[in-house]
């Protein structure tokens, strides 16, 4: 494989661009090496600027659960795009859109369109300090929720102290706000919640981890937070941005039988374009502008163009009954391949998945939340990144994301992968790293 042409484009990037790159785990800097700027997408494939071919599972990080340039939903932006991309008005797309989440997820009774996931979880928990009147915030290490503030926040020393930020530029004070807990860890919840509820508006989770890798939710941990944040009053935000559309039509809320009070939601709902959008209970939402005095506004939001894309995408997920089944069957032989594969040549590693996502930890114990998933061995996943890459099959870059699974990836495209991991596998032990 070449790679000179990305290479120049990489240093030219890095001259303007801090660190050649517009989001920062595209940089690859987690796993070694430069990444290949991209020409194209196709289906399950990507093309690089050197004409290089690669089997995708990073799907812009989730948004394209179709592949890459999907028909149904190029030309419903392309028609979009022609009467114009962009209008500061309201539009019949906007309200179709609005239906067809609401439809597909019932505690959706009102929802605002806005142009990210990060923009849909700060607008979800404003609106959920102003119902409540408190600011308190609980989140879970290793849950990702957009880069806003309130969310750039670690634990603080000592089981549920304050939080400290987790970026320079976060002010101590907003940390403070946010109370960090150990995923899965139903008892230090209940613990904590019963204890400060009176400061606590909100708590915010992924119902199913992606951003820790995969970490599926443990029995009962979601149900108890239901169960104590009613108790409280405190809201309850699933942070639907990855699983909304994806582990199922209805979402995580949906297969697992949980009714948050509020959902955010991004990536698959904007069929490739920037979306993002949060809703929920009536009484809640009632209280956004201009209806109520909570303020959130954009002068993109509910874009012609985004939302065009959104409703092909959903429409199309909705009208294929097979779909999700088809997604579980590769997700599977692409679980059950790679775990043979990783016992044919005896390198320990744990695979999570949950419907079509999935991450391979390198290190052989269960991961259940983000200490556990820290025990990865990054160096051994980085050196089968760039196996992995050379041999045609393009990864996320980081040990601590999810492979994203689309309805491209036929069984060719699965075998493919499996037979690459098998070769990336044995030359790590061959070289015994
Ligand atoms: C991607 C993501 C976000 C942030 O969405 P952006 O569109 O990148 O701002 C929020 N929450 C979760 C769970 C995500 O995966």
């Amino acid at each position: 494989m070449k790679f000179a042409r990305s290479r120049k484009a990489f240093r030219r990037a890095l001259q303007g661009i801090p660190g050649g790159v517009n989001s920062p785990v595209r940089s690859f800097r987690a796993v070694g090496g430069d990444p290949p700027f991209i020409r194209e997408g196709r289906g399950g494939y990507l093309f690089d600027i050197d004409g290089n071919r690669y089997i995708d599972y990073v799907g812009s990080w989730g948004p394209l659960i179709l592949g890459h340039a999907p028909r149904a939903v190029t030309s419903a932006v392309a028609a979009a795009l022609r009467r114009g991309s962009t209008f500061g008005a309201p539009i019949p797309d906007e309200v179709r859109l609005a239906e067809l989440i609401r439809s597909a997820l019932p505690s959706i009774e009102r929802i605002r369109l806005v142009s990210s996931g990060t923009e849909a979880c700060m607008s979800a928990l404003r609106v959920a300090r102003a119902f409540t009147k408190r600011d308190g915030l609980i989140k879970f290490e290793g849950c990702y929720h957009g880069h806003a503030d309130p969310f750039l926040v670690k634990a603080g020393s000592g089981a549920a102290t304050l939080g400290t930020p987790n970026s320079p530029g976060v002010p101590r004070a907003a940390a403070r706000q946010t109370v960090v807990l150990p995923y899965n860890d139903s008892d230090a919840f209940r613990g904590t919640l019963r204890k400060r509820w009176r400061e606590i508006a909100a708590v915010i989770v992924e119902p199913v981890a992606g951003n820790m890798g995969v970490v599926p939710p443990a029995a009962g941990f979601l149900e108890t937070l239901r169960r104590e944040t009613r108790r409280t009053g405190t809201l309850l935000i699933f942070d639907e941005v990855i699983t909304g559309f994806r582990v199922a039509y209805g979402g995580a809320q949906t297969v697992l039988g949980i009714e948050p009070d509020l959902t955010t939601l991004g990536k698959i709902i904007g069929g490739g374009l920037p979306m993002g959008a949060y809703g929920g209970r009536r009484d809640a939402m009632s209280l956004v502008a201009p209806e109520g005095p909570v303020y959130q506004a954009g002068t993109l939001s509910g874009n012609p163009l985004a939302v065009a894309a959104g409703i092909a995408q959903l429409r199309a997920l909705r009208s294929d009954p097979g779909l999700y089944r088809r997604l579980e069957k590769q997700a599977f032989a692409l679980d059950e391949g790679i775990r043979a594969a990783a016992r044919g040549a005896s390198t320990p590693v744990r695979v999570n998945r949950f419907g079509s996502l999935l991450t391979v930890f390198f290190q052989p114990g269960p991961v259940t939340d983000w200490a556990s998933a820290a025990r990865s061995d990054t160096d051994r996943f980085g050196r089968f990144f760039r196996d992995m890459l050379r041999r045609g099959i393009y990864l996320p870059p980081s040990q601590y994301e999810a492979w994203f699974i689309s309805a491209a990836h036929t069984a060719a495209l699965i075998e493919r992968t499996v037979r690459a991991a098998r070769g990336a596998f044995h030359e790590l032990m061959r070289r015994g790293t």
